[in-house]
């Protein structure tokens, strides 16, 4: 087996609370096993145009603790080129590097499968997004982080939706998985969730409605997640304003995505981070460093990408029964 002698890392598409811990963890992990670690700044960009460091421990040293990404990121269109992934393998050769880990979500991922066979190239996988829509893993990094964000928002929201005895409808990011807003719900105590992978099998706004939220207890919670399945907090008010309810909006937006990682997220990024480059150093390449009952297993990039990921009906019968 050809030995790594130097692999690069980098961050892409949306950023997740945890990312640095996870760049952390690959940097010492690579420099434990005497491999050097160069840094790829924003994503498949800085592949393509070269803006690349090499990294020593102390370059990561305090970050665990800081949401975002100190490599920045960026969505690339370049990349999704044959001459745009030609000019990011040029710039690999150039630099020496000869394995590679990405840290992102689906899109990422999709882009690293390419490139990785185009030029069989080593590359493996972080799972960084607080979506959690990546299949064969139990949670992503950023996820824990983003739902703790919902709680404590929504927790505070629920003071005014109680003193005014208002419905108050949330919207939350999770693209089109909804396990933000359903075990959000739950957690937070909520009346429902309307969420996408539902949206098809039956009307939740009906259920909604007839669970009675017009008996209002004090205020009436619900989350709504941003899918375009779902039409968003703003498409579900305005339906129930045609059946005379006077609903309230709050979208959450990007402060979902910020904040320094939970301990969960923390503990999960450094395991992912080091499986990571010990699959590298072993010789393994297109997959995704998953979690699946607290033990972290590795799933090819063409399952993790399916987009199959389901939610687990339990939890909307148990949001149901608690909701009453
Ligand atoms: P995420 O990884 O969070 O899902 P994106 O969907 O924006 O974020 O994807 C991140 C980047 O991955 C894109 O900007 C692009 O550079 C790359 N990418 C996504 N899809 C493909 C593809 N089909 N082929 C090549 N690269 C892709």
């Amino acid at each position: 087996m050809h030995r790594l002698k130097c692999i690069g890392v980098l961050t892409s598409g949306g950023d997740a609370p945890g990312m640095n811990a996870a760049i952390r963890a690959v940097v010492r992990t690579a420099i434990f096993n005497n491999i050097q670690v160069k840094a790829i700044y924003k994503g498949y960009q800085g592949l393509i145009s070269g803006e690349i460091r090499q990294l020593y421990t102390d370059d990561v040293s305090y970050i665990i603790d800081r949401g975002g990404t100190i490599l920045k990121t960026a969505r690339c269109l370049e990349f999704k080129t044959p001459e745009g992934r030609q000019r990011a393998y040029d710039t690999m050769v150039r630099e020496g590097i000869d394995g590679l880990v990405v840290i992102g979500g689906d899109g990422t991922f999709t882009g690293a499968r390419v490139f990785g066979q185009e030029f069989n190239i080593p590359i493996v996988g972080v799972p960084g997004t607080i979506d959690n829509d990546l299949y064969g893993t139990d949670s992503t990094i950023g996820y824990d982080t983003a739902l703790n964000t919902i709680v404590e928002a929504v927790d505070k929201i629920r003071d005014t939706a109680a003193s005014h005895e208002r419905l108050f409808l949330i919207e939350v990011m999770g693209r089109d998985a909804g396990f933000l807003a359903l075990n959000g719900a739950i957690a937070v105590g909520a009346e429902a969730a309307i969420i996408p992978e539902f949206a098809t099998q039956e009307d939740q706004l009906e259920r909604l409605i007839q669970n009675g939220f017009h008996k209002m207890k004090h205020s009436s919670i619900v989350l709504v997640s941003e899918s375009d399945t779902t039409g968003g907090a703003v498409g579900i008010a305005n339906q129930l304003k045609e059946r005379g309810f006077n609903p309230k909006v709050t979208i959450l937006g990007h402060i979902q995505r910020g904040g320094a990682p939970s301990a969960t997220d923390r503990v999960l990024a450094s395991r992912s981070g080091v499986a990571a480059v010990d699959a590298l150093i072993q010789g393994q390449r297109g997959v995704m460093m998953g979690i699946v009952n607290n033990k972290i297993v590795q799933v090819p990039f063409s399952e993790a990408i399916k987009d199959e990921k389901l939610i687990d009906k339990h939890l909307v019968d148990i949001l149901q029964v608690l909701c009453v």
